[in-house]
């Protein structure tokens, strides 16, 4: 049984105990085991449910279909936790609603909100967020795919790789150079739905814990006017606004992870007996539990603190959301990797929810900013605070 105690902390209200304990018996009733072989239909048959349930609301502010006035991520950590300690797919396909609308609900004009936050708290449209172009990766503000101006619209020629749901999104929030200064500053964003002549899914990616995943193309793809996000040159600072509120909540799902795997590994300490002992009684194994128990809780710590921050204080929380998603990540891969070594050949065994996680956690390391683009943002945080 995963520990509750954290629900008494003060980052938290009643409002959220009570929805992490709905979710949990939502999750129990209604989440089962994936068929690995067909993320795109679980992943669809996946929006719809949570759509259906509700939960999805979260994912949008009240004026278009959600729950709170503005995003609460507190509410979207505990919900990442949650599904991620049953079912990484359902953690994605939940994560995949909010990263890709939450450039609209942050800076898109009314009849964008309009159009695609009601559909995605419902689960009638499926969202995405293209980012990564395959020349730059990491280097985000030296992004190619570029836009020109045309017919009253927008030209946009270039690819966009590793895109969470490509191929079975309605809609992508493309963030792409449209050249108002180099770097950063030249950057805008824009709402692109999936039947878009001159979009194509260039190549399907499989990756070790299967999610829809794709290389998109952009052939002289043409936008109207509407379709650009925000203002011009300011698409960069829009990407990083969005993934301020979803990094924290990349370490809430990496904590669920490593609360399941933490669950399994003492289950199974508890009842595997060697000689006279149960493998709980060993020492080692112990010092590997407290081990386990203290990157839990620390990950908490960090995750629900960013969270409060930005829902009660206000304040931009890259520095925080950095740390919760560079600790939360990396601990939860040395949480998994003990918890399959306390269940022996049966945690490399195919089934096993641990052998799952193993593979489910090391993606978290690497997209919405790397382990070490992460500690890059912390380190320019707290030297900042020295300079003169
Ligand atoms: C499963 C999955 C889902 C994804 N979903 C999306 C999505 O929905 N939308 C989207 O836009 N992108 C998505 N991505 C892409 C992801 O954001 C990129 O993979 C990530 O930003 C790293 O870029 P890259 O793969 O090109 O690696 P590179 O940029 O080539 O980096 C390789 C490695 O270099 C190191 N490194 C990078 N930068 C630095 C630095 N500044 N200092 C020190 N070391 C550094 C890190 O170890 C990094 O892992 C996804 C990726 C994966 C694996």
């Amino acid at each position: 049984m995963a520990d509750r105690s954290f629900l008494d902390w003060p980052f938290f209200d009643e409002s959220h105990r009570r929805l992490a304990a709905e979710l949990d018996e939502w999750c129990g009733s209604e989440l089962h085991e994936h068929d690995e072989a067909d993320v795109d239909a679980e992943c669809r048959t996946l929006v719809r449910k949570l759509g259906q349930a509700g939960w999805l609301r979260y994912c949008v502010p009240a004026a278009y279909g959600g729950v709170h006035e503005r995003l609460d991520v507190r509410s979207l950590a505990l919900i990442r936790e949650t599904l991620a300690r049953h079912s990484g797919l359902a953690d994605f396909a939940f994560a995949m609603q909010g990263l890709g609308s939450g450039t609209i609900t942050l800076l898109g004009t009314e009849e964008q909100k309009r159009a695609y936050l009601p559909a995605v708290a419902q689960g009638e449209k499926i969202a995405a967020f293209a980012l990564t172009d395959p020349g730059s990766g990491s280097d985000v503000a030296n992004m190619e795919t570029r836009v020109e101006e045309a017919d009253g619209g927008y030209a946009v020629n270039g690819a966009k790789t590793y895109i969470s749901n490509g191929g079975i999104a309605d809609y992508y929030v493309l963030f792409a150079r449209t050249g108002e200064a180099p770097g950063a500053k030249g950057i805008s964003a824009f709402v692109v739905d999936a039947g878009t002549s001159g979009l194509s899914i260039a190549e399907r990616i499989r990756v070790i814990a299967p999610h829809p995943l794709a290389t998109l193309r952009f052939d002289d793809m043409r936008l109207p006017a509407s379709a650009l996000i925000g203002e011009r040159g300011k698409g960069f600072a829009a990407a990083m606004a969005t993934l301020d509120i979803f990094r924290t909540t990349v370490g809430a799902a990496a904590l669920g992870f490593a609360r399941r795997a933490l669950d399994e590994a003492t289950a199974r300490a508890m009842t595997r007996r060697l000689g006279n002992a149960t493998l709980a009684d060993n020492p080692i194994t112990q010092s590997k539990l407290a081990e386990m128990v203290l990157d839990v809780d620390t990950s908490a710590l960090l995750v629900y603190r960013a969270a409060w921050l930005r829902d009660v204080k206000g304040q931009r929380n890259s520095r925080e959301a950095a740390l919760a998603k560079l600790h939360a990540t990396d601990s939860a891969q040395s949480v998994i990797d003990k918890a399959v070594q306390i269940f022996g050949g049966l945690g490399v065994t195919h089934g096993v929810p641990v052998e799952s996680l193993y593979r489910e956690i090391r993606a978290l390391r690497i997209y919405e900013g790397a382990s070490e683009v992460q500690k890059v943002v912390i380190a320019r945080a707290h030297l900042s605070e020295f300079a003169p």
